[in-house]
């Protein structure tokens, strides 16, 4: 008899850290989180609330019961110290992505995201950032501050170069955000992502409040307008066959959606990501 509690895990990941070829971290960053605060109880939240979704996806006839998933836990990250929060995140990814395992993180607010694209970007060459989002969160500064969860597209765009960033879904931003998005073209559509990125090295990172927040209300910064649950999933999968090498679902806020649903379609997502794009152990 298997007597673990399931909950304190991902859904079906019950693989050792050796065993794994995919290795989800939780990630409770909760810091520069300027509207409504509890990013840090995301993680928690969605692995206790995916065990209500099957392991087998019908739209991609894949079942998370055939990979190998590691989930490690959440990251103890320093609170209210942001450049040692994100090199805590950076210094994990690296053994992960050393280790050759596809990391799949569970967020925390949209900045840690610079952390682990600094690693992967440092390991593979040439990285492309997709990025699936309301806002661009573009801006040089955000109350003057460099790191910011309004600031990590632009820091990102510092790290793998202006070209190297595709945007998808944005609906809110800065005169001054749209300004620079169109001078570097980061602005997509997802077609146009599958031809500008074919064959080099892919990290995709979904900002949940891309969904309507009729679908998705617990979340930090809710925009009206937006995706529909199943336009979310149909843009994944048109990212599929490219060669992405992490992923992360940021942003839910849980608390502000009592009904849980956001943290549901955050746990989906992540199933749908992993099952497109996590590896098959002995599989690159
Ligand atoms: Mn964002
Ligand atoms: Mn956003």
């Amino acid at each position: 008899m298997d007597v673990r509690l399931n909950s304190a895990t991902f859904l079906a990941a019950n693989c050792s850290y050796q065993e794994s070829s995919t290795v989800i971290i939780g990630c409770p960053l909760d810091i520069t989180t300027t509207f409504r605060p509890g990013t840090r109880f995301a993680p928690g939240t969605v692995r206790e609330v995916s065990w209500g979704l099957e392991t087998y996806s019908l739209l991609q006839d894949r079942d998370l019961e055939d990979l190998k998933i590691c989930d490690v836990g959440d990251l103890e990250l320093p609170f209210g110290n942001t450049e040692g929060a994100l090199e805590t995140i950076q210094r994990y990814v690296a053994a992960v992505a050393a280790d050759k395992k596809f990391p799949v993180l569970i967020g925390g607010e949209h900045l840690l995201t610079l952390g682990v694209v600094k690693e992967l970007s440092r390991q593979y060459a040439d990285v492309v950032v997709v990025q699936i989002d309301a806002h661009a969160d573009l801006r040089e500064t955000y109350l003057g501050e460099h790191l910011s969860h309004a600031t990590v597209m632009r820091r990102i765009a510092d790290v793998v170069g202006e070209g190297s960033i595709c945007q998808l879904g944005v609906r809110s931003a800065t005169r001054d955000e749209i300004r620079y998005a169109k001078q570097i073209g980061s602005l997509c559509e997802v077609e146009e992502v599958v031809n500008r990125v074919e064959g080099r090295p892919v990290y995709v990172t979904v900002d949940l409040d891309v969904l309507d927040p009729a679908v998705a209300p617990g979340v930090s910064t809710p925009e009206p307008g937006g995706l529909t649950f199943d336009e979310l999933i149909s843009m994944l999968t048109r990212l599929q066959g490219l060669g992405v090498i992490g992923c992360d679902v940021v942003e839910l806020s849980p608390t502000y959606d009592p009904t849980q649903q956001s943290a549901i379609a955050a746990a989906k997502v992540i199933r749908e990501l992993i099952l497109q794009f996590g590896r098959k152990k002995g599989i690159e």
